[in-house]
Formats: structure tokens, C-alpha cells, sequence
């Protein structure tokens, strides 16, 4: 069974007050008895005394019975059980209880007389206590005996009667009974009171201690676990208005405890989130490479074969051309053999500028590097198209960053790559439209960024993983496919990368970035 620590403290302070307590006026009572009892006592004797002194004349001159008649007279008072004279030889000369007059009293072994003799002789002037007694009466009632010695006086040896011999010192003893049932009630009545009390300031002191402990303990530990519940299920709370003691350091060590772990948590969310998003970074930076890496292989093969076609085609190609052009010397030749001769000589021409791009496409000629301004390179490239037809209704924006750095390349390669990317928005915008040349430094300020945007028919879906391709093209005989995988190739080996982004319909846009 679990006890909460309030039922724990009730318990144990239950038991340690009413133990306390219990002991407390055990000793109490006991006390304040022996005190009312010694009082009591002190006037039972002194009523002895009042008793004796009182008699002491008649006694003198032998008057026994006007003696006895005092003794009544005082013995008639309320609280007064009995009252007796016992003579030196254990003769009880009055009583109150008329049937014990004139018998005798074994000193050793009535109560009232061992008290004092408790050798032979008897203990002259005994202390008032040691003369006491306390014992139940034949009506079973609880009394006080006081017994006082009667002592010989030279008036006593020397009156008219010489009844004492003057050698004797004791001549017998007055024994005192007095009912206790008065002193006892007030005692009860006292004992009572002090157990009322007690009820009362164990209540009051248990309430106190309820109230206290509740407020200084209990409620703030509770207010603690609400906490610790609240940060277990993530719920950053912090303990305000703590009390400025032992409870409220553990409360500041608690808030600092939370904070450190919100900051943990908050930390590990940062991780976990940036965690991915470099995964997914890294992962696209791994695909791009995979894909420039296929591309490139793909290029290198098809440029080996594309050498080869080129060089075998280039001689007879030569050949075809050099003799066309002597038949169309002859004068004889038919107005329709002319035709078909400059049919072929257009043909083969055009066969001799696909064999020459081809080489330019297989030609791995290294490039020759210089510190270049590649917006003036943009410039001369630009220089060389705008006066053409295509770009007559053509806007063209120059958004050029005033401070790029210089980079190392070989400006003739990077001016046929923009011319290509120009002359292809130029054919897209089929003669009207906007071009923007936008150049600038990358976020990181570690690439130099080149885009030349378009508002020209845009690219099919379906054909945008494969501009880049040898021979791709949707522009029919007019078109070789061959200038993007050319400026593609040039691109990358001046360690930069090419793409492009575009819509049907809506323009496209073509990003070099090349690194400082
Ligand atoms: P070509 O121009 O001879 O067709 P390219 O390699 O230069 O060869 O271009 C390949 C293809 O890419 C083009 O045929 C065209 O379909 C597409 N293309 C290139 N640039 C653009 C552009 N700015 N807008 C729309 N399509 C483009």
C-alpha cells in the first residue's frame, strides 16, 4: 500500500504527540497529586496539633473525659473519619469508634503504629510524611491516617496527679483519620481538566502542523511532480513565485533543469531537422554528379565516335564539293542539272558544317586559361548576335553585378557557350520578347552565377532531361542538336555546371555557375 507523504507525516507526529503528551501529563498528574497530598497532609497534622493543645489542660489536671469531650466535639466535622488516643502500652484510651476503646494494638503490626517503630523503640519526631499513610476503611472507603506523638513535659511529670514518671519521653501517640474523597475529587476535577486541555492542544497542534506542513511542503512538492508531468510531455513550464527557502532553491534547480533540457531538445530538433535536409542536399548534390557523370561518359563515347565519323566523312565530303563546283563550271550544263548540282552542292555544304561542328563537339582541345571580366566576355558574345534579325524586336535587360571577381578561363570557349544559349532564346522568342543576362555571386559568395532568362515558347517536359544530349534537337534541319552538349562540355571543363529550368509556354531559364 503506497502512503502519501501527508498520511506519512499525520502518522508519525499522531504518535509522537500523543506520546509526548501522554508522558507530559503522566508526570503532570502524578506531581500535582503527590503536592495536594502533601498539603493535606501538612493540615491533618496541624489539625493534630490544634487537637492535642486544645486538650493539652484538661489532660493536666487529669480531666480525661472533658478531654474526650473536645475530641468529639472535633472529631464531629465532616471530612474526619476517626480520631484516637493510643496510650505508651498500645491501650487505645478514645476513639471516635467506640468498640475499640481499651483494647490493645499490636505495635508491630498495625499500620498506624510500624510506621514508627519500625526497630524497638519508636522514631521519636518522625518527619509529617513518614507519619502517614494512605489505606481503604471498613466502609472501603480510601483515608489519610496522620499519627502525633504525645510527648512527656516537665508540666506533665510534675502535676498534681504524677501520673507520667519524669524518665518517660513518649506517653502514646493521637492518630488522625481523614476521609480523601474531598481532595480526590479535586484532583479528578484537576486530571480532568488537563485531559480536556491536552485533547485540545494536541487537536490545535495537529492542525497546525497540517495547515503548515501542507502549505510549506506539501503543496509546493506537489506543484513540483505537476511540473515534472507537464516537462515529460514536453510542455516547458516553469515554477514561478517560488518561496525563498530549502523548497524554493529546489524549485530554481528544477527551472534550471528544465531549461537545459529544452535547450537539449530544442538542440536535437535543429539536428534532426537540418540532419535531413543536408541528407536531402547531399542526396541531390549525389544524383547531380551521377547524372553529370553519365552525361560526360556519354559525351566522351559519342565524341570519339563523332571524331571518327567526321574524319572519315571530311575527305569525301571534300571531294564531293570541289567537284560540284568544277561541273558547275561547265557551260553546256542543262538550267535543270544546275538545279540539282546546287541541290547537292547546298546539301553537301551543309553535310561539311555538320562534319565541322562535330569535330568542334569531339575537339579536346584544352582550354587556355586567363584572368577574364566575364561580363565583358558576356558582352562580346552579345556583341556578336544583337544586330541579327532575330533579336530586331527583342528587349535585352543586363543585370550585371558591378564587383565580380575575375575568374580564370578561356574567354573564346565561354563566348561561344553564351553565344549558343543567346542565339537559342533569340530562335525560341521567334523575334520578339525580352532577354535578361543576370550575373552575380552566389549565397555563399564561392561561385560566380551566370542566367539568361527568356521569355520564349519554354521547353516540352518531356524533352527537358535531354537538351544537353549530342544531336538533340525539335528545331528539324535547321538545328545540329549540337550547341548545348558542346557549351555543356566547355562548362564543365572549366569546373563549372549548366542547367536549365523552363515550362512550355512560359520561357526558360538556363544558370551557369562557375567557381572563384
Ligand atoms: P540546336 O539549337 O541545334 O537544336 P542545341 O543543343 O543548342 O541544338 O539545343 C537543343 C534543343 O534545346 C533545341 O533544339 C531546343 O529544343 C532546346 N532549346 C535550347 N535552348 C532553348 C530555349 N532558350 N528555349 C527553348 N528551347 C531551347
Amino acid at each position: 500500500m503506497r502512503l502519501g507523504l501527508m498520511s506519512k507525516f499525520s502518522i508519525i507526529s499522531a504518535v509522537v504527540l500523543l506520546f509526548t503528551m501522554t508522558v507530559f501529563t503522566f508526570f503532570n498528574i502524578s506531581t500535582l497529586k503527590r503536592a495536594f497530598m502533601e498539603v493535606y497532609t501538612h493540615d491533618v497534622d496541624q489539625l493534630s496539633e490544634t487537637i492535642l493543645r486544645s486538650t493539652y489542660d484538661a489532660m493536666l489536671r487529669g480531666d480525661v473525659n472533658s478531654a474526650y469531650q473536645l475530641m468529639d466535639q472535633a472529631g464531629a466535622q465532616e471530612n474526619i473519619k476517626n480520631i484516637r488516643l493510643i496510650d505508651k502500652s498500645g491501650v487505645v484510651q478514645y476513639s471516635r469508634n467506640k468498640g475499640e476503646i481499651h483494647t490493645v494494638i499490636d505495635k508491630n503490626t498495625d499500620k498506624s503504629c510500624s510506621m514508627c517503630h519500625q526497630g524497638s523503640d519508636a522514631e521519636v519526631a518522625a518527619p509529617t510524611m513518614d507519619r502517614s499513610r494512605v489505606f481503604t476503611d471498613a466502609e472501603r472507603e480510601e483515608v489519610l491516617g496522620v499519627t502525633t506523638g504525645i510527648y512527656n513535659e516537665e508540666a506533665c511529670y510534675q502535676a498534681p496527679c504524677h501520673y507520667h514518671p519524669g524518665d518517660v519521653k513518649l506517653l502514646g501517640v493521637l492518630e488522625v483519620v481523614m476521609s480523601l474523597r474531598g481532595i480526590m475529587a479535586q484532583v479528578n476535577t484537576y486530571v480532568y481538566n488537563v485531559l480536556v486541555e491536552l485533547v485540545f492542544l494536541i487537536l490545535a497542534l495537529a492542525i497546525c502542523l497540517n495547515l503548515l506542513i501542507r502549505r510549506l511542503i506539501i503543496s509546493p512538492v506537489n506543484t513540483l511532480l505537476d511540473h515534472t508531468k507537464l516537462i515529460s510531455r514536453g510542455d516547458w513550464q516553469f515554477i514561478k513565485d517560488a518561496p525563498p527557502d530549502e523548497i524554493g532553491e529546489l524549485a530554481d534547480a528544477f527551472n534550471e533543469m528544465t531549461e537545459t533540457l529544452k535547450n537539449a531538445r530544442e538542440e536535437r530538433e535543429r539536428w534532426a531537422a537540418t540532419l535531413e535536409s543536408r541528407v536531402e542536399e547531399r542526396t541531390r548534390q549525389i544524383r547531380q554528379m551521377q547524372s553529370v557523370l553519365v552525361r560526360s561518359e556519354k559525351l566522351a563515347s559519342l565524341g570519339e565516335l563523332a571524331a571518327g565519323i567526321a574524319h572519315e566523312l571530311n575527305n569525301p565530303l571534300t571531294g564531293i564539293l570541289i567537284h560540284a563546283s568544277f561541273m558547275e563550271k561547265y557551260a553546256e550544263l542543262s538550267e535543270e542539272l544546275g538545279k540539282d548540282l546546287a541541290t547537292i552542292t547546298a546539301e553537301a555544304d551543309r553535310c561539311a558544317r555538320i562534319v565541322k561542328n562535330l569535330l568542334d563537339f569531339s575537339r579536346k582541345t584544352e582550354p587556355r586559361k586567363a584572368m577574364n571580366d566575364l561580363n565583358e566576355t558576356i558582352d562580346r558574345a552579345l556583341g556578336l548576335v544583337e544586330h541579327l534579325a532575330l533579336f530586331h524586336n527583342v528587349e535585352i535587360v543586363k543585370e550585371y553585378a558591378a564587383n565580380l571577381p575575375e575568374l580564370l578561363l578561356d574567354a573564346g570557349q565561354m563566348e561561344q557557350v553564351f553565344v549558343n544559349m543567346f542565339v537559342n532564346a533569340g530562335q525560341a522568342m521567334e523575334g520578339s520578347g525580352k532577354l535578361i543576362i543576370w550575373t552575380g555571386l552566389d549565397v555563399d559568395g564561392e561561385s560566380v552565377v551566370i542566367r539568361v532568362q527568356d521569355t520564349g515558347k519554354g521547353i516540352k517536359k518531356e524533352h527537358i532531361g535531354k537538351v544537353f544530349d549530342p544531336f538533340f534537337s525539335t528545331k528539324g534541319a535547321s538545328g545540329t542538336g549540337l550547341g548545348l552538349s558542346v557549351s555543356y562540355g566547355i562548362v564543365e571543363q572549366h569546373g563549372g555546371t549548366i542547367e536549365v529550368y523552363s515550362e512550355e509556354g512560359k520561357g526558360a531559364t538556363f544558370i551557369v555557375t562557375l567557381a572563384v
